[in-house]
Order: structure tokens, then sequence, then C-alpha cells
């Protein structure tokens, strides 16, 4: 049995996992990057007629969006959850509307990739061509997996997939799957980091709202419209209802998946509610007409990259009463980095902000700490652990942290893409 890393070596994204064994392969995920001038960055390249099955782990184009490629000339078999494919659907229509200089295949091929798939229910086997697939709830994102395989000769291998051991307002948090790997492939996005307790960070959330609110301001959260965006309205509905709660760009329709896939929350009937109650914003004359009193509006893009989240950045930076609160990751070229490290968009010409504007740790990733925990759960089985997504340091900060655990026996790596790895069993 043997592991090549195509993407995701030493890199959070990309994420592409080639997983040979008795001269079969399945691929699992096949993200993109974005690189400094944010163009997309393939993962290396795999022929689709070698392919038993490609897994999908979950929605995020880190993970799927250069797999629609391997249906150009090929049609392998993919294995996912529903909500997985239908969520990558939308973000896979708003990548191609801004990338598709750079990218070889339309949407028909996504389309061609989801009449291709096997929709797979958490913990219920799936077999193709000789390997036994298994999704497990992963607590990342809706519909997001673990993924445990059984190959031809019997090798046992557990993928985490992105993943979050924390229950939040939407999602339980991720299963420890019941088998006994004798592979690990795990992500290390946090590796040698650890989050500030979540109920602190909600509290600190509400506290910024209601002080914004009653002074007569205006709250703007900037918020990845997967995920997040729902995770922050069910907070802020649940904990308090009497806000007026309006939710701009795609999460809208991110939201309409979300509702038709409820089974996947943590209570779909809280969910409902809170749907019930916040208002969608249709139009730009809305758009306007909102700004004008004390309210919180919910808009993509999180990263402030754009969409009508930086339309309302814009209009509510000069006035010192409005907070902006970020409450997604930033990547280090993003204006959201840029606005927070300087306090200026040079490229927007939003030169300086008056409204007050914080970042609070909304992650849906497991601690540096949370996953060395999930990774011991398995020590009993465990001969090999293969750290993939995550940063050089935070990469090298996890196999330090479990080779001080479990000793020399126990196989770690952290591979650089196009690493080839023969595993024992
Ligand atoms: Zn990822
Ligand atoms: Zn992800």
């Amino acid at each position: 049995m043997e592991i090549k890393v195509l993407g995701g070596g030493r890199e959070v994204g990309r994420a592409a996992i080639l997983l040979k064994d008795s001269g079969k392969s399945i691929l699992l995920d096949y993200g993109v990057n974005f690189n400094e001038k944010d163009i997309p960055q393939l993962p290396m390249h795999v022929r689709p007629v070698d392919l038993s099955a490609l897994v999908l782990s979950h929605a995020h184009l880190d993970h799927v969006g250069a797999a629609p490629i391997l249906y150009i000339s090929g049609n392998p078999r993919a294995v996912a959850t529903k909500p997985t494919l239908d969520v990558a659907k939308l973000l896979t229509i708003d990548f191609l509307r801004i990338n598709a200089y750079y990218i070889e295949y339309e949407l028909r091929e996504f389309d061609r990739m989801y009449d291709s798939t096997v929709f797979a229910e958490y913990g219920r086997d799936v077999e193709v061509d000789g390997f036994k697939i298994t999704l497990y709830n992963a607590g990342h994102i809706i519909g997001s997996s673990t993924v445990y395989v059984e190959t031809p000769s019997g090798g046992r291998v557990l993928y985490t997939g992105d993943f979050n051991t924390i229950q939040t307002w939407t999602l339980p948090g991720a299963e420890t799957p019941p088998v006994s790997p004798t592979t690990i492939i795990v992500e290390s996005t946090y590796g040698g980091r650890n989050h500030p307790p979540r109920h602190l960070v909600e509290k600190r959330l509400l506290e910024i709202v209601e002080s914004t609110i009653d002074s007569g301001g205006v709250v703007l959260i900037p918020a990845f419209s997967v995920g997040r965006t729902q995770e922050v309205m069910t907070l802020l509905y649940s904990q308090a209802p009497y806000l007026e709660i309006y939710i701009d760009g795609m999460s809208r329709d991110v939201t309409e998946v979300y509702l038709k896939h409820k089974k996947y929350l943590r209570d779909p009937a809280l969910f409902t509610r809170v749907v019930e109650g916040v208002e969608m914003v249709t139009d730009y004359s809305m758009r306007k007409k909102i700004m004008k009193k004390p309210c919180v509006i919910i808009a993509s893009a999180g990263m402030l990259k754009g969409g009508p989240a930086l339309y309302y950045l814009k209009h509510l930076s000069k006035n010192p009463r409005n907070s902006i609160i970020l409450v997604s990751y930033q990547a280090v070229n993003s204006n959201g980095h840029e606005l927070l490290e300087t306090g200026v968009i040079k490229a927007q010409e939003i030169d300086k902000v008056d409204a007050r504007l914080e970042w609070l740790d909304f992650s849906s990733h497991a601690s540096g700490d949370d996953l060395a925990r999930f990774v011991l759960r398995y020590r009993g089985s465990v001969k090999n652990i293969v750290i993939i997504h995550g940063s050089e340091e935070d990469a090298l900060a996890l196999a330090s942290k479990l080779r001080r655990e479990l000793g020399d026996d126990v196989n770690i790596y952290t591979p650089q893409n196009g690493e080839s790895i023969e595993l024992k069993q």
C-alpha cells in the first residue's frame, strides 16, 4: 500500500491524496489553492482512467475545486454526501464566474461528476472496485466527512478531511469513527496552535453587537457564505432574538441548501426558526435602506474579497458608532487581512476606518491539542501517521507533539507535494 501526496503537502488547501493498493488507486479529494495573485493552483496530475474512485470529503474548493477536471476525458465513480455536492455546485459556479480563464473545465463537467456520484450516508459502507469506503461526520461544514477506507489487500486508512471536534450552533462535533486504522491521514491547519474557548468568543461577539446597537450603530459581519454565516446567524438569533438580522450574498443560496439537508444539522428545528427569524436582503434598494437604522448585517465575502460585504463596508466604515466584525480566517493577501493589519484597503480606496474593527476566532478546524487527542484515540492500532493540509510550521508542530506521545514505534510523515510513502501494514 502506498500514498502519494498530489497536493496539500505542507500547505493549507489543494488537498489531493492518491491511495494505491494491489494495482488500483482511489483519490481522496482534488482541490485548488490560490497563489498570492489569487490565481488558482491545481494539484499534480492524475489520469482519471487509473482511478477506481474519487472520494470528496467536503464542499470547500480546496477539496473539490479541481475534481471536475477528471470528468473532461474520464468518468470515475465519486463518493460524497449529498450536501457536499449541492454546496460544491454553488461554490463551483462562483469559482468559474471569476476564474474561467484559468480553468479548463466547465460546469457541465461538474454535472457529469454529480451524475457519477454514489451519495453516501454517514456510517454506511460503499463498495467500489474492492475498496470499502465509509464516511463519518467531521463537524466542519454541512455534510463534511472523515473517510475510512478498507483497501483490497486489507489495509485500513482513516483520512480526517478538515474536521472540528467541538459542537457548534449549527453542527454536531466530529465523530470518532469506531474503526481500527493502521494509517491515519490527518489535517494540520492549526497543528501548532489552539483556539480561545468558543464560549468566550461568542460572549465577546454578543457584547460588541449589543453595545453597537445600543449606541445606534450598525454591525457589519463579513462571513464565509458556507458555514460561518449560518453559524453566526444561529448564535445571534438564539441568544438575542430581538436583534434585526439581515443576510446578504451567496449565503442566501447556501442557507437554502442547509434547509434542504436539515438532518445534517445539530438542531434542525432551531435552524428552521432562525431562517424564518432573519431577513434575506433581496435587492439594491433594500441594501441602502437597512443601513439607516441599528441592525446586524451578515454578508459575504468573509475576507472582503468582493460581494456585498465590501459594499456595506464602504458605506459604514466612516461612522464611529458602527462596528465591523471579521469572523473568518483572513488569508495573507486578502482585503480583510490588509484592513486588520493597516486599517486601510488600498485597492478599494478605503483609506480610514472610524468604525470599531474586530476579528474573532470562529474557526471550523480542530485546534492543535484536539488534533493530537483525536489521533491518539487510535494509538492501539495506528502504525503510520501522514500529516497534510497545514503550513510547514503547523505540520511539523503536530508531528513533534505526536512523536512525544507515541515514541518511535509509529511512522510519522510530513510529506511535500509529489512525495510517495510506502506504508507498513
Ligand atoms: Zn481544507
Ligand atoms: Zn474545509
